[in-house]
């Protein structure tokens, strides 16, 4: 077409699964109002619009508002072409208490027939076990993801992923899983300005043939303008860098959310990155980040040199991150 190659949203293989995503995806967990009250047609709006400007790739959880996001995330794919979308939604995690977990086969089984009737598609691209560490690693790989491969013979879901903070769990499971049981990892707060511990198992995610998808480039929300939610986990002293590298940013004329998302689209090994994102302007502004930084070397110079200033305050808290879950077996 006439479309500038340069103004088109870059794709990229998710592992084996023969899929393609865009560079950047939608988190849904926002249409939940994980971040504040949010106005449901702005959402429905944010996600019609994504997709218009070429963001296929879409992240939703029953637990996100608790069902509410994919009740959200459903009315608005109800007018979308459900072949040109890649949704991926999740099982095991239903609330915020250690006993809002549940990944034994019968719950799982039940809560994707629950998701399909929320989201209103016949399948699901990539169900997702959601928060692995909180479970039974064993149970996981011996019960959940046979489970998962039923739903898999029988048309429901079509890739099988895990989520979850603490690197270590994916290769525990990983470790044991069968081959080509696990096609998605999705890792979340581990390669952004602040942590890029996620680098260190990329080499890992290959020789297993899983897909990586990398999640909060803001890292929930510590690299905005307006800061992170109460409920965040980051110590204090992460959360003051945080805010110190946001003020240092925007006096040299420069948006922390810009920068940050900017440098976690640069990776190569991770096929898509997932922003919550809630509004058509927030939409925007992320894509024009993402054509920016893989579309041009504009303005590199003057980047790099904001880029090394923010990492320099962030130093000191580099690669911080908080407990989640239980210990590893
Ligand atoms: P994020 O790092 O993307 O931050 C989201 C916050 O940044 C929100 O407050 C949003 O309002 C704000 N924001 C977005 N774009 C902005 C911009 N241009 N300027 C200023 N602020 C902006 O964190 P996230 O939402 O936690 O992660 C993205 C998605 O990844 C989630 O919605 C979810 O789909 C997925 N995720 C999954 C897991 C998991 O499975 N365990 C964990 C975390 C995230």
């Amino acid at each position: 077409g006439d479309i500038d190659a340069a103004l088109r949203m870059p794709m990229r293989p998710l592992g084996n699964t023969g899929l393609e995503v865009s560079v950047l995806g939608f988190g849904a967990s926002p249409l939940g109002g994980a971040f504040g009250a949010i106005n449901e047609a702005a959402g429905i709006d944010a996600v019609h619009h994504a997709f218009r400007r070429g963001i296929n790739f879409f992240d939703t959880s029953p637990y996100y508002g608790l069902t509410k996001s994919e009740t959200v995330l459903g009315r608005a794919l109800r007018d979308l072409p459900r072949s040109e979308v890649v949704l991926s939604t999740k099982v095991g995690r239903y609330g915020v208490d250690p006993r809002d977990f549940d990944f034994s086969a019968a719950r799982v089984t039940a809560s994707v027939a629950e998701s399909l009737e929320r989201l209103q598609v016949p399948y699901i691209d990539i169900i997702q076990c959601h928060d692995i560490e909180f479970g039974n690693l064993d149970q996981i790989v011996q019960e959940t993801l046979p489970a998962l491969a039923a739903l898999q013979s029988q048309g429901l879901v079509r890739h099988i992923g895990i989520t979850g903070l603490p690197l270590e769990a994916f290769h525990y499971v990983l470790d044991r899983a069968p081959p080509g049981s696990v096609d998605v990892v999705l890792s979340y707060c581990h390669y952004c300005l602040n942590d890029t511990t996620l680098l260190g198992s990329l080499p890992y995610f290959r020789t297993k043939g899983v897909g990586v998808i990398n999640a909060s480039p803001l890292s929930m929300g510590l690299l905005t303008r307006g800061g992170p939610p109460d409920w965040h986990p980051a110590p204090p002293p992460l959360r003051s860098a945080a805010a110190a590298a946001a003020d240092h940013a925007a006096a040299r004329g420069w948006d922390i959310s810009a920068l940050g998302l900017g440098f976690s689209l640069r990776q190569p090994d991770v096929s898509s990155t997932l922003v919550g994102m809630f509004t058509r302007e927030m939409v925007d502004e992320n894509i024009n980040t993402a054509l920016r930084v893989l579309g041009s070397t504009e303005a590199a110079a003057e980047e790099s040199q904001v880029l090394a200033e923010v990492a320099d305050i962030l130093a000191p808290v580099r690669n911080l991150t908080w407990p989640s879950g239980r210990p590893l077996p």
